[in-house]
């Protein structure tokens, strides 16, 4: 038989008030509510966008270029000289990566993105821009000291390895195009995209592994 246990009630209620939305979330949600209200979108279209930036696009895209890169000589110069040119070879160009530059990783240098001003991003080929990317806190922490922000992401980068940090503008989006692991070869495009993670094309990850497709 169960019993009503008043006092876990209490705790699950305050439990289930203290997960309010953030004042950001709310605020979007605001403004979602008077848009549809006003019948200026319909809400299958605002979830329609949200899956086919969260669920389709990225970051796999970006995983996709990624992976033709490291196969493809040919591409990855053509992609490092225009990147806007080369993606298009995919049909991915769209909004936000009118003016896209990949810059590669080697092992004596690392790149970093970040959107000093506010959050922009090649959402065409990364998809939705993670919620630490707009904080301030990163914004501001990347480009005066990137490499205690890599350590808390994990990365442990050598002394002797350079940091290069890109700040994003409307006009101009990075995507970092990480170093292709050992243990790989052989590896068809497919496989090779599955294992680029997406803080790797933003540069807050560093180490692929072999292991993780
Ligand atoms: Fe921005």
């Amino acid at each position: 038989m169960s019993t009503f246990d008043s006092k876990h009630a209490a705790g699950l209620h305050r439990h289930i008030h203290s997960h309010l939305p953030s004042d950001a979330a709310l605020r979007v949600k605001t403004l979602e509510s008077l848009a549809v209200e006003k019948g200026l979108i319909a809400p299958e279209t605002i979830d329609a966008w949200v899956e086919a930036y969260s669920e389709h696009i990225g970051p796999m895209r970006g995983a996709t270029v990624v992976a033709r890169a490291w196969c493809d000589p040919a591409f990855k110069a053509r992609l490092l000289e225009n990147g806007t040119d080369a993606i298009r070879e995919f049909g991915f160009e769209g909004n936000a990566t009118g003016h896209l530059k990949a810059v590669e990783n080697t092992d004596d240098t690392h790149n970093m993105v970040v959107c000093t001003l506010c959050s922009c991003y090649p959402f065409s080929i990364l998809g939705m821009s993670p919620a630490w990317y707009k904080s301030a806190a990163y914004r501001a922490r990347a480009v005066r000291e990137p490499r205690a922000v890599l350590a808390e992401f994990g990365v442990d980068l050598p002394e002797d390895v350079a940091v290069r940090v890109w700040d994003s503008t409307a006009e101009l989006r990075y995507l970092v195009v990480p170093q292709r692991p050992a243990g790989t070869e052989g590896w068809d495009e497919e496989r090779l995209a599955a294992i680029v993670t997406r803080n790797s094309m933003i540069g807050t990850d560093r180490v692929l592994r072999a292991g993780a497709a």
